[in-house]
């Protein structure tokens, strides 16, 4: 179901500038291009759109933060939530509008909903200039006036040399078929990335400033090394924790989740004590209905094996509620996993189906009113576990890194050395680390008290 993408002709014309926050400081300054990158949906898109948006600054375009201001706008779109089509929808209505204007000359969409089945009928209605999937992201370099490019991976590209953080794509696409997901016929299947280059892109970023680097892929622990060398997901965090000063990954999925990636979290200082793996359910009906390809007993035995190795870490998971077919029976089994694995965090979901899945079609729907309050529940069931697990920490000294600076009038927003969310009154900018008390805490966020000098 991957589209192929459509490429203008002509490039854009463009001068070169550095960075203005609107078209008008831009243009005094001599700049002619400006371009608007509006980002939907999950870290994977945060990273590529950064990576397109090395691609504007290298092609001499300035970038402003409105429509109004922009020459170019690039739409990176998520097909993942409830009504993600109308709301690009209500985007690229008032770029038409713009458009007519004679404010904005050029529209991109990019991303899950480019690849999908609708981007076409966008297209058409919209009048879009340029249409990518997730795959082919490297084409918008043509666009905006760059060389062609024919790689999936750019890292050489610059633009997040010197950011105290970084994401880094390790693998794109995904070889599972979950019933419900449409992220293997947007993203296509798995393509991992050598290991040499992703540890050279860790090294220059680290040459550069970057202190934190998290390491993404929609099934991040099936990373195996392209050359067919035997290297797998544990091999390369272990080289990338090496080089890095803290890393962090995320996606993965208990069916790769090697026993030995868990004991190196716990092993190494620098990786970030925290895992992400999502769960989906509790009931084993459900999880083969899913196609997730493990039993719930096969999670427990991770986990047990996550909390012998990693004591003090921090485990959140995904939960998917109300997909078709799951019974009263299935829903008590997912609460007592909740239970019984202490999540300290979780992303319920309410299952809602995706044109082009398995789901949308297998019928045996549960009642809207049912799935809400089994929602309810869950979420409640996990809140109530991480409050409980939060009020134990308060007393804690914590390293704090912090990932976002104070703002105005507020506190900086850290995470402790188990990637816990902590607000903290520190004047310290990102990428530095404070020292300080834990004196409250609610069920998803811990307050620290004045850092210690
Ligand atoms: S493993 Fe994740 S990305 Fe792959 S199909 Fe399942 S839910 Fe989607």
């Amino acid at each position: 179901m991957i589209k192929k993408s459509v490429t203008p002709q002509r490039p854009i014309p463009l001068l070169r500038k550095g960075g203005h926050e609107t078209a008008e400081s831009a243009r005094t300054e001599g700049a002619m291009g400006t371009a608007c990158i509006r980002t939907f949906g999950c870290q994977m898109n945060v990273h590529d759109s950064d990576r397109m948006r090395r691609m504007i600054l290298d092609a001499g375009y300035a970038e402003v933060h409105s429509y109004e201001d922009a020459d170019v706008v690039i739409l990176n779109t998520c097909y993942v939530r409830e009504n993600a089509v109308d709301r690009v929808r209500g985007h690229l209505g008032e770029l038409v509008r713009l458009k007519r204007e004679g404010r904005v000359k050029k529209v991109a969409l990019t991303g899950c909903i480019g690849a999908a089945e609708e981007s076409q009928e966008l297209r058409e209605q919209y009048g879009i200039d340029l249409v990518l999937g997730t795959h082919n992201t490297y084409e918008l370099a043509e666009f905006v006036g760059l060389p062609t490019m024919r790689e999936t991976f750019t890292p050489e590209l610059p633009g997040t040399k010197g950011a105290s953080s970084a994401f880094i794509t390790i693998m794109t696409g995904c070889n599972y078929q979950c019933s419900y997901c449409i992220v293997p016929s947007v993203r296509g299947r798995m393509v991992c990335r050598p290991l040499e280059n992703v540890v050279a892109e860790v090294e220059r970023l680290v040459a550069s400033g970057t202190s934190y680097v998290t390491l993404l892929g929609q099934t991040v622990d099936a990373w195996r090394d392209p050359s067919g060398d035997g290297k797998k997901f544990c091999d390369l965090l272990e080289q990338v924790a090496e080089v890095a000063p803290r890393v962090w990954f995320t996606t993965s999925h208990p069916s790769n989740m090697e026993d030995r990636t868990l004991r190196a979290i716990g092993e190494k200082p620098s990786i970030v004590k925290r895992l992400h793996l999502p769960v989906q359910s509790g009931s084993d009906r459900m999880l083969k209905i899913m196609h997730r390809g493990y039993k719930a007993e096969r999670y427990r035995r991770k986990i047990e094996v996550f909390r012998e190795n990693v004591p003090g870490g921090t485990l959140s998971t995904d939960i998917i509620v109300g997909h078709p077919g799951e019974t009263a029976q299935d829903h008590e089994e997912t609460l007592k996993l909740v239970g019984e694995c202490g999540f300290d965090s979780a992303y319920v979901f309410k299952f809602s189906p995706r044109r082009g899945t398995e789901a949308a079609d297998m019928g045996d729907e549960v009642p809207p009113e049912v799935a809400q309050r089994r929602f309810m529940q869950v979420l409640r069931a996990v809140e109530r576990g991480a409050f409980e697990r939060n009020q134990r920490k308060i007393g804690n000294l914590e390293d704090i890194y912090i990932r976002h600076g104070r703002s105005e009038g507020g506190k900086a927003v850290g995470e402790t050395w188990s990637g816990h969310a902590v607000h903290v009154a520190t004047d310290s900018p990102p990428g530095n680390y404070t020292r300080a008390r834990i004196e409250s805490a609610g069920p998803h966020v811990l307050y620290a008290g004045e850092p210690l000098a």
